[in-house]
């Protein structure tokens, strides 16, 4: 993939509704960004197809959805609030820009440099800053009051691994799932979504005796890269990247990256840990709460070890946009003059796609096809993610629904009116079916999911 594509997909994101920058009325914020209608839907798909592999299609895995805000107690024990959750940083003695001294100057960053990359003051030396992003709790803002954005839903899952043992049938091994915000006081956000300091996560515990971890921890490097496989992604644009002992986060026993190609190099986009025992043994010991697990069958005592899969949901956005769009030169839809111009394709796998099918009415001004066309809609809406259009020649409506990655596009023509059937268009053969209208349904659900 290449730079342009990453002006593509910028281009395409605003054009289309997919991403807007935050408060943009106000000249946006801080690299926050905001999902528009096609976004939010593509969002959505993606985290729904991670919970039906995580979730729903493992027995042994359930999921929750724990508040943002903790006691600030949790990220003490987690060792969050202490230096092992921070960035090391310069900052400019001229201008006080800081800048991560551990990351290049074409990531944002100062590393190797004797100056200020913006204004070329002399910088300090380096010193760690923490992520954590604090709020106050009520009405007074003081210490007392003070609580912090949680920086990982992971904490929100240890402190629910008693209640889930509690009140679930679950028994070592199993997991427990969740979709959350996250947030991290990044020194150098960018890349458009790819670093935000408002992010979504898509993480996995699974709890597992110890000397079962190592295998534990290469079955799910194995599952998640096929996950991302089977969504669609080419092979050459992924790998796994094993950190090395000296990189490893503060509660990592060992570590995996799946990397993605983007347009800026080779960079995560989710982790696989093995925390050990690292979280529930630190906060029974803070907490004084037991957390040890006792086996059911031989009474057996232990801190189980935790396997993590951490994942982004909005690095995911990126991450299937980038890898679908392709652009076609000579056009592929159009018949007549501007069939010369370059045709954007978002060749997403339909599951993600945020539009599953079109319906089209050959024509708008004959009313027998545009009512039959609305009753189509009409009846599919409510099991699909469904759209209704008659703005345009079809030849522009079909490059209108290529552009944003619907797999299907049904058209009601004049035949229909006679025999009921419809012309189904599948987007990536670009093959024309005829079928009864009544089947569309049958035809979608065996094709999408
Ligand atoms: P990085 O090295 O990119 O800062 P990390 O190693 O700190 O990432 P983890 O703590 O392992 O990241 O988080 C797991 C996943 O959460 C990442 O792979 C990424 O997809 C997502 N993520 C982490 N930080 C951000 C961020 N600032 N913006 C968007 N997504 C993020």
């Amino acid at each position: 993939m290449s730079s342009d594509n990453l002006d593509a997909i910028l281009s395409l994101a605003k054009r289309r509704g997919f991403i807007f920058p935050s408060s943009s009325i106000y000249g946006g914020f801080s690299s926050v960004y905001d999902y528009g209608p096609l976004g939010a839907e593509l969002k959505n798909n993606i985290k729904k197809e991670w919970w039906r592999r995580v979730v729903q299609t493992n027995e042994d895995i359930v999921g929750v959805d724990s508040a943002i805000l903790m006691s600030p107690k949790v990220w003490e024990a987690s060792g969050h609030l202490s230096a092992g959750f921070a960035d090391p940083l310069v900052e400019c003695k001229k201008c006080h820009e800081r800048f991560r001294s551990d990351k290049s100057r074409e990531e944002g960053g100062a590393m190797g440099e004797k100056e200020c990359p913006k204004c070329k003051g002399e910088l300090t030396e380096s010193r760690k800053f923490n992520l954590m992003m604090k709020t106050f709790v009520g009405p007074v803002e003081d210490d007392s009051a003070a609580a912090y954005l949680r920086a990982e839903t992971a904490q929100g899952i240890f402190m629910n691994y008693k209640n889930v043992l509690d009140t679930s049938r679950v028994k070592v091994p199993f997991g427990i799932a969740q979709i959350g915000k996250a947030f991290r006081n990044e020194i150098t956000p960018g890349n458009f979504i790819f670093r935000t300091r408002e992010f979504e996560q898509m993480e996995l515990e699974y709890f597992v005796k110890p000397e079962k971890a190592e295998q534990v921890f290469e079955y799910w490097k194995k599952e998640r890269m096929k996950w991302y496989l089977d969504m669609g992604l080419k092979e050459e644009n992924l790998r796994f990247r094993d950190h090395e002992k000296t990189e490893l986060a503060h509660y990592a026993r060992s570590a995996t990256d799946i990397e993605y190609k983007f347009p800026f190099g080779w960079k995560e986009i989710e982790g696989i840990h093995d925390r050990g025992d690292w979280d529930l043994s630190n906060h029974a010991k803070h907490s004084g709460e037991e957390l040890k697990y006792r086996d059911p069958d031989t009474g057996e005592e232990y801190y189980p070890y935790v396997i993590e899969t951490s994942a982004g949901a909005d690095r995911s956005v990126l991450v299937f946009l980038a890898d679908s769009l392709e652009r076609v030169s000579g056009g592929r839809t159009m018949t007549t003059e501007s069939s010369r111009d370059e045709e954007i394709v978002l060749n997403i796998a339909a599951n993600l796609a945020p539009i599953k099918v079109a319906i089209l009415p050959l024509v708008k001004n004959k009313l027998e096809i545009t009512s039959k066309a609305r009753n189509i809609f009409e009846a599919l809406k409510n099991n699909f993610m469904a759209r209704y259009d008659e703005q345009g020649s079809i030849g522009r409506r079909y490059r209108r629904q290529d552009e944003i990655g619907t797999p299907y596009c049904v058209t009601v023509d004049f035949d229909s009116l006679s025999d009921n059937t419809v012309t189904l268009r599948d987007r990536k053969t670009m093959t024309q079916e005829r079928i009864a209208s009544d089947d569309i349904p049958k035809y979608l659900l065996c094709k999408l999911y």
